[in-house]
């Protein structure tokens, strides 16, 4: 990665933190024509933001998450095709396994049906839904399509957003610490930057820098066990892959009767997955590794140590799933997001000065378009001096 020495300088927008979000918000400054500069600590994004599914949830969130899912949809196409990475218009694949889990999206298949939003969920027969995930016969009765869902590769599409972003013109300054922010000025641990607006982007440690905003809000962090392994899987997955604990946790079911029904019957049965607050989940990468989890522990500091129970459980649920017969593992790690009383954090503590945050776990999947949405009335309001360029 490109790293810049010590230098005090002006520019009109500063962003700390080159996670999804700080990447949002450069783009919708250098689309703009402003001058823009991403701190970060590290040499490389190595956040939330390379460690999740690559799962572009959509269609599956509702409120002001749908609106930001939508609008970062829009985003994610135009940087995949200009930035040149793997990103595709998969949608999302739900398996349903007993008559309680179709009965759920049944019901958003009805919702939507009686709405005015346009259809973007069906349900899929299990012929069909075998014919697109490698799944045993046996486990499924049947599920749903959710069609505007993308899918990208997690550990490549930042690096070359960031590459991308340089060609623009955003500067970017690894290896460097923010230590203090205040409207027009942050302070690096290679000086000081004088800037019309500041951005802090730097996901759970936002109780780091700004400790006092954290607290008042309830911002704590989520940890999160993850998986990569390889199965002799006779056919591919075509899409990201659902099941019913993921019903539990996105917007769009929460609301029904038929999911709290399924909550209840699915913690009675399997208390041991619902002490993991398991979401129980999976991605194919293109070389044919499959991403599997989630387990997830919320405090202000979880500990790093990672039960060998999580991972029990993920191996046990793929088996009874899939069509395989054994799993490699080939990598374990933990990932941690900001974890809040809502789903977003969308401050201005002072003018001039504004924090952005998701706070569960859907920022790859809204973390552009809330940057953006965000973002446009900032831009406007400043006044700043604008160099050229088409927002
Ligand atoms: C295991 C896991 C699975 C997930 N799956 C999905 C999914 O499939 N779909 C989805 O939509 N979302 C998913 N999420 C959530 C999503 O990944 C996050 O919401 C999103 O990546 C957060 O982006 P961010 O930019 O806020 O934070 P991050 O990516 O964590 O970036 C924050 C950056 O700020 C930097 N930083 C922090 N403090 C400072 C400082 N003082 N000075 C300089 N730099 C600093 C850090 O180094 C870091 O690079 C998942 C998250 C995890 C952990």
């Amino acid at each position: 990665m490109t790293r810049h020495s010590v230098a005090s300088k002006a520019v009109d927008l500063v962003v700390v933190g080159s996670g999804i979000i700080g990447l949002g918000a450069a783009y919708a400054g250098i689309r703009r024509g402003l001058s823009v500069i991403v701190v970060d600590r590290t040499d490389a994004p190595v956040g939330a933001t390379i460690r999740n599914f690559g799962h572009l949830c959509i269609g599956a969130q509702a409120g002001p998450a749908r609106e930001f899912a939508d609008a970062s949809r829009d985003i994610w196409l135009r940087l995949a095709r200009d930035a040149g990475f793997w990103l595709r218009e998969s949608g999302t694949l739900i398996a349903a396994g007993q008559a309680d889990e179709l009965a759920v999206l049944e019901r958003a298949v009805l919702e939507q049906d009686s709405g005015s939003a346009d259809t973007d969920i069906r349900m899929l027969d299990a012929d069909e839904l075998l014919s697109r995930a490698p799944l045993r016969r046996d486990a499924v009765l049947g599920g749903a399509l959710i069609t505007p869902d993308l899918q990208t590769n997690p550990r490549e599409a930042a690096g070359a957003i960031v590459r991308h972003l340089v060609s623009l013109g955003v500067e970017f300054r690894f290896r460097t610490a923010v230590t203090a922010v205040a409207p027009g000025r942050v302070q690096t641990t290679r000086g000081v930057l004088d800037a019309g607006l500041v951005v802090v982007a730097t996901g759970h440690d936002i109780d780091q820098l700004l400790p006092d905003l954290a607290e008042r809000v309830g911002v704590v962090r989520c940890a999160l066990d993850m998986m990569r392994v390889t199965a002799p899987l006779p056919r591919t997955l075509d899409a990201p892959l659902l099941t019913s604990w993921s019903l539990l946790r996105y917007g769009r079911f929460d609301t029904f009767a038929e999911t709290t029904a399924l909550r209840e019957r699915m913690h009675a049965e399997r208390p041991d997955l619902a002490a993991l607050d398991l979401n129980q989940m999976y991605t194919q990468l293109p070389d044919g590794s499959l991403i599997m989890g989630d387990s997830h522990v919320k405090a202000i500091q979880p500990g790093p140590f990672q039960p060998e129970a999580a991972f029990d459980a993920f191996l046990d649920e793929a088996s009874r799933l899939f069509e395989a017969d054994r799993f490699r593992v080939l990598e374990r790690w933990q990932g941690v997001y900001a974890s809040g009383p809502s789903e977003f954090l969308i401050e201005e503590p002072e003018p001039g000065l504004h924090v952005l945050a998701a706070t569960t776990g859907i920022g790859m999947t809204t973390g552009l378009g809330l940057a953006e949405r965000t973002l446009h009335n900032a831009f406007d309001r400043a006044s700043l001096p604008v160099q050229g360029g088409t927002p």
